[in-house]
């Protein structure tokens, strides 16, 4: 299997290749050459399957075995999900008779990131121990340095991908004081020598800032050959595809025998939209769902995609004189981040203008559209997908063809769930039959998937993806069940894991101003260096 990019260029990637490079040098990403058809037997093969094994099954419909073995694939399958903590991998559980969970959030961090970036660390590891192997002596190693930008909310899942990976050191930059405790806590208790947690005195849109000066420095960037492990990764799309199979497994053998799940709905919580595309990749690969459902928070320019067609920053629909209207958040008076345009609500993770793996799909609809042969769709496809990303580059906005729009429908439906709606459906969840307590992340899911229920036939089941514990986001949690005098945040929600969190030795580094030379000398300084060498905190 090769990979090319979604903007049309003719280079041809191996898996290896593309895993390492993340971002296509046109600004495109990375998909298959073709979306692999799962074996003939598959549903009576696979039904037994774990975890794992689904793992090894999937993926290597993608890999090449001379790229990575079967035996290879399975050890760094096994590695990955050891560290999860419920043996199913992603349980799922049952709500009402329609309705399930599928639980992301039993790895280390106790977020769904963690399925993918588990993997990518591995991955990693296991690229540069063989490049290094055919190193003769004196030649130098190949090593990465990944350095990336946190609000708090998800630094942590890269750092405990990538903790103790031989040739990896890892940079995670957070605004000094800015992060929930939790959070914090979460990724400065790790001190394994190539972790190395940066706490900026600024904002997080000045980390952002400095990480993306320091992928533009051409020279640094080669010197310590840096790379990211954002969600547009190639191997985080496809460990992600492994749940939606297990899953459909799981459901069915909850359900009575004979039991026909043709009609399944998978609601989940979306952002930069790369947990619900490895639902559409299973999808197209033969899985039968009927829908996938986009649960969006404020940031709705996905919802908003759906019901006109316009893929744009500013919904320009809004009444009031332009992008304030939105800016502004008419209904709940919220102030967006006046820099960004990104709303601040209670599912930060879900925070975004545009979202980097609508790409993805866009290929896939341009595609569907296209004429031609094979070949000539594909270079169509990639031609459209470049102007509709230049116009987006240009204006923040494009509107896309009818047929794109009806095409992405029929695989599709889209709805966005306010903050209050949000805090509704935590407590309202938290108070039926079955008492579940959801993130916010979660929530939002829930919200949507209630919606869409109004409209579905009676035989539809819906998976509710869900993405974080939610002790993660306990303001959140415990604002919405205030007023449950049977709530109890330490008995119900805190993990044992979280106890004592806060007490254990941390490392950190400080940063005094947002001035990316100093953050530089710290890579610097810092890259490279063994067990030992590092104090327990510095300060720059
Ligand atoms: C990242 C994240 C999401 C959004 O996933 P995308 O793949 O970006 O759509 C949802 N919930 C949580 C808790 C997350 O960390």
């Amino acid at each position: 299997m090769k990979y090319f990019s979604t903007r049309g260029r003719d280079e041809r990637l191996s898996f290896e290749e593309t895993v390492l490079t993340g971002l296509a040098p046109d600004g495109g990403l990375y998909i298959p050459e073709h979306i692999p058809a799962l074996p003939e037997n598959w549903k009576s093969e696979w039904r037994s399957y774990s975890f794992v094994d689904l793992s090894v099954a999937v993926l290597s419909l993608y890999i090449s075995p001379d790229e990575i073995s079967q035996a290879e694939l399975r050890q760094l399958v096994e590695k990955s999900y050891s560290t999860f903590r419920h043996p199913d991998v992603t349980p799922l559980k049952k709500l009402d008779d329609k309705t399930y969970v599928l639980e992301l959030f039993h790895g280390p961090t106790f977020a769904f990131k963690d399925v993918a970036l588990q993997l990518l660390g591995n991955l990693f590891e296991f690229f540069l121990l063989r490049r290094n192997a055919t190193k003769s002596e004196g030649e130098a190693q190949e090593r990465l340095t990944v350095v990336g930008a946190t609000s708090g909310d998800t630094g942590s899942a890269a750092i405990y991908g990538l903790r103790g990976k031989a040739n990896v050191s890892i940079f995670i930059l957070h605004p000094k004081g800015r992060v929930s405790p939790i959070q914090e806590a979460q990724m400065t208790t790790v001190t394994d020598a190539n972790v190395h947690n940066v706490a900026v005195k600024g904002t997080f849109d000045d980390c952002q800032d400095i990480v993306k000066s320091l992928f533009a420095d051409k020279e640094f960037n080669a010197t310590h050959r840096l790379a990211a492990v954002n969600s547009i990764n190639w191997a985080r799309i496809l460990a992600q595809t492994v749940y939606y199979f297990l899953s459909y497994f799981h459901l069915q053998s909850q359900l009575p025998e004979g039991t026909n799940i043709e009609l399944i709905q998978y609601v989940v919580p979306t952002g930069n939209f790369g947990d619900i595309l490895a639902g559409y990749y299973a999808k197209r690969m033969g899985l039968p769902v009927s829908k996938l459902v986009v649960a969006t928070n404020e940031n709705d320019i996905l919802a908003r995609f759906w019901k006109s067609g316009k893929y744009e920053k500013v919904d320009s629909s809004a009444t009031g004189p332009g992008p304030t209207a939105v800016a502004n958040g008419a209904s709940d008076g919220k102030q967006a981040a006046a820099s960004s345009g990104v709303k601040e609500t209670l599912s930060p993770a879900m925070d975004i203008v545009v979202s980097s793996n609508f790409e993805r799909l866009l290929w896939y609809l341009a595609f569907e559209n296209a004429t031609g042969a094979q070949g000539e769709k594909q270079k169509e496809a990639g031609r459209a997908v470049n102007g509709w990303m230049s116009s987006m580059k240009a204006d923040g906005r494009v509107e896309l063809p009818i047929p794109v729009l009806e095409s992405a429908r029929k695989d599709f439906v889209a709805e966005r769930i306010s903050d209050d709606e949000t805090l509704a459906t935590i407590k309202s969840f938290f108070e039926s039959d079955v008492p579940y307590i959801a993130d916010p992340h979660t929530a939002v899911a829930l919200a949507a998937s209630r919606i869409v229920a109004k409209t579905n036939s009676p035989n539809t089941y819906q998976v509710v993806l869900s993405t974080a514990h939610p002790a993660k986001f306990s303001e959140a949690v415990s604002r919405a069940l205030a007023g449950s005098p049977q709530f109890n945040f330490d008995r119900d929600v805190l993990p044992k894991e979280f106890r004592g969190l806060l007490d254990m030795e941390k490392r950190v580094i400080d940063v005094e101003r947002p001035d990316v030379e100093l953050v530089k000398g710290v890579i610097e300084s810092l890259v490279g260096h063994q067990a030992g060498e590092i104090k327990k905190s510095g300060s720059v």
